[in-house]
């Protein structure tokens, strides 16, 4: 049955008109895509493919079918195909004070997630940074990047091609910025394997993670230059990999891709005994042999107890391209005893993250990056962008600290026991 948000925005549609187009799909006579445009509105295209589904599969997607969104907005821009939509909780960090470039004062920030106790835990590492003083974050490198591949007959022939590129990076960068307001071209990374050519672009992309600009952009430019370079070289693919987009590599991690961040904080003494019920120096200590030592012996390349774990769920709430936690949520943390304080470090080399395009136009993506103030374009451009992995960098180092200390302290089977596995609300 259409629930009752469904019901207000397609009931302009006949029941039999529904209907026709649900048989439709079950009998294989109108696909999937096709029922937007059959029925002329996608919502009422998602409600007729949901139908069809659970009569095809004998189960109820009600609950699927509840939402706000509407389809009109979002098809062929942000879906394909839909039928709905999942929810996940939302809880709130905060206060969290940051003392950035961008991102100055006290923040909350939303995390959308359903492991018990990450909200609490990131929590209780925001108190232990804000009574100490705050989170100090810095922008080390701004860049997203796209690695177009060329082919050329032989290493001589590629070497031409890289030189021709530098004498007319000029025109290759008026031809990449020709598409975009806000896209600028930085720079031209190259890397040569026998006979083929990497030519990883980089731009400054705004407020916008830019995936999207960067590849149109660079694709414009790759045309022009397999176009007027006087040699022979042909364009493999406009992503080579090595950019490297939604996959872990060192190169993101050594060349940075989106914003390389640093976030930095000196937890003081009597904060940790209270707060983290640990002491620096037992802190330090678990860092250095698990993230450091035991990170080495496993061959990860990530020195880190769980950055994913805070990436991932601020992703999930502000509309960030969630396969990009793969390489947002690499990078190291770093403890020292200072005078029996705790200086803490967390550096994330890869963090891609936007506050317009993608799913941050979604209306609940869009509210969550309004509570960090940082929602849709940042006056001047790119600031929004700044000021929000500032923050992210900020909530990872909270995440990071807690958990370390949680390790010291050994309390983190029981803060699991307790918040993951309901024990907390039997014992009220
Ligand atoms: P986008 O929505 O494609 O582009 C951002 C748009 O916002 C541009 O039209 C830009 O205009 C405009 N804009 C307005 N104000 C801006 C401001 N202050 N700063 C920057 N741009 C501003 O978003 P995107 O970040 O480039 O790409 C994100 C999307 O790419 C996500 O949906 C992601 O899933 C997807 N993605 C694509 C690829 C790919 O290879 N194509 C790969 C991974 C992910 P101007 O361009 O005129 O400046």
């Amino acid at each position: 049955m259409p629930n009752t948000s469904e019901q207000d925005r397609v009931e302009h549609y006949s029941q039999d008109r529904l209907e026709e187009v649900v048989k439709g799909i079950i009998e294989g006579k109108i696909k999937l895509h096709e029922a937007d445009k059959v029925l002329g509105n996608a919502n009422a295209g998602a409600l007729a493919r949901r139908l069809a589904l659970e009569k095809m599969l004998g189960i109820s997607l009600s609950s699927i079918g509840s939402t706000i969104l509407d389809f009109e907005e979002l098809v062929g821009r942000n879906i394909e195909n839909p039928i709905g939509a999942v929810q996940i909780p939302v809880g709130i960090v905060g206060p969290l004070r940051v003392e950035g470039e961008y991102a100055k004062g006290v923040f909350y920030v939303p995390m959308a997630t359903t492991e018990g106790a990450l909200v609490a835990s990131v929590n209780r590492g925001a108190k232990a940074i804000t009574l100490s003083g705050g989170a100090r974050t810095r922008i080390v490198y701004d860049g997203m990047t796209r690695a177009p591949l060329f082919w050329t007959p032989s290493v001589e022939e590629a070497v031409r091609l890289v030189q021709w590129v530098r004498e007319h990076f000029d025109e290759v960068r008026r031809e990449a910025e020709s598409t975009t307001r806000h896209g600028k071209l930085r720079d031209i990374q190259v890397f040569f394997t026998g006979n083929l050519v990497w030519l990883r672009f980089v731009y400054d992309t705004g407020d916008a993670m830019g995936m999207n600009m960067a590849t149109i952009a660079t694709d414009k430019a790759a045309e022009y230059i397999v176009s007027n370079f006087p040699g022979r070289a042909r364009l493999v693919a406009v992503s080579g990999n090595m950019c490297t987009d939604k996959k872990p590599a060192l190169i993101n991690q050594l060349l940075g891709r989106g914003k390389t961040v640093i976030a930095e904080a000196l937890i003081k003494r009597d904060v940790a005994l209270k707060v983290l019920k640990a002491p620096p120096e037992e802190i330090d200590y678990v860092n250095k042999a698990k993230n450091l030592l035991g990170t080495a012996r496993a061959g990860s390349p990530s020195l880190n107890a769980h950055f994913a774990n805070i990436v991932a769920a601020i992703f999930l709430a502000t509309g960030q391209d969630a396969a990009q936690i793969v390489e947002s949520s690499m990078g190291y943390t770093w403890t020292e005893v200072r005078d029996g304080d705790l200086y803490i470090s967390v550096t994330l080399p890869s963090l891609e993250v936007g506050t317009v395009g993608g799913g941050t136009r979604l209306p609940t993506q869009r509210e969550a990056l309004s509570i960090m103030g940082v929602a849709g374009g940042g006056d001047p451009p790119g600031t929004n962008a700044k000021k929000f992995a500032e923050i992210v960098a900020a909530t990872v180092l909270a995440g990071e600290l807690n958990l370390l200390a949680a390790l010291a302290a050994n309390e983190l089977a029981r803060a699991h026991r307790l918040l993951g596995r309901g024990e907390a609300k039997k014992q009220q």
